[in-house]
């Protein structure tokens, strides 16, 4: 199972259709092609990538994300995190200081909703490490909607291949170390962004496109973090 940690849990026990609508429920008003739901990477997509990071003061938010997380909650559209941690299985922090970044995080940027972490090594063959579908799955569940109601966004193969492998879309936010073959992949099988601000735009202009590769699985992703 991955950890699943809330700062704001509270926030998650609401619908999304009941956030979205400030309390009051509503069923026809909400659009098919804008998701209920949107699932974060944590590092490279939401803060700088700072490789094993367990120090909550070097965390910093990626350009734009503020407004990105500000768009996405003034248009009600709930957030998770989902994010690969095997730092915590390699021994370099803890859980606790991994908790401690979301802390962190989540009071610069937040509230994110639920955050999920796969505390494993690629090697131990759990259900929850990227590019497998765990994390998004229970990402779903807990906000009460279904994964093809949800968009990924991330930055490398693994976020890909986790969203295509749940039954959700994705956006490719490349950072320097995206490799080309991954941006290929997501102009192919989903779509690419310049900034997190530009692909929460697009999520909620309602113009993402349907699954071209619904049915398949994504490619596997390479080792992330
Ligand atoms: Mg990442
Ligand atoms: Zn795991």
């Amino acid at each position: 199972m991955p950890v699943h940690a809330s700062p704001r849990a509270a926030r998650a026990l609401l619908h999304p259709r009941e956030i979205r609508s400030g309390g009051r429920a509503v069923t026809d008003d909400v659009r098919r092609d804008c998701p209920l739901a949107v699932l974060l990477d944590r590092d490279g997509t939401l803060c700088i990538d700072v490789p094993y990071n367990g120090d909550p003061s070097r965390v910093v938010p990626m350009p734009g994300a503020l407004s990105a997380l500000e768009a996405l909650r003034h248009a009600g559209v709930a957030t998770a995190v989902v994010s690969n941690q095997s730092g915590i299985a390699r021994g370099l922090h803890t859980a606790a200081q991994t908790e401690a970044v979301n802390a962190q995080l989540d009071a610069l940027i937040g509230p994110l909703g639920p955050f999920f972490y796969c505390p494993h090594l690629a090697d131990a063959g759990c259900r929850c490490r990227k590019p497998r579908p765990g994390m998004v799955h229970d990402a779903a569940a807990a906000l009460g909607v279904d994964t093809a109601d949800c968009v990924v966004i991330g930055h490398n193969a693994a976020d890909l291949g986790a969203a295509a492998a749940a039954g959700a879309r994705a956006v490719l936010v490349p950072t320097e170390m995206t490799r080309p073959e991954e941006i290929d992949e997501a102009r192919r099988t989903a779509a690419v962004a310049p900034d997190l601000l530009t692909a929460v735009s697009l999520i909620l202009s309602g113009a993402l496109p349907v699954r071209r590769d619904a049915g398949t699985a994504g490619t596997a992703g390479r080792d992330a973090a």
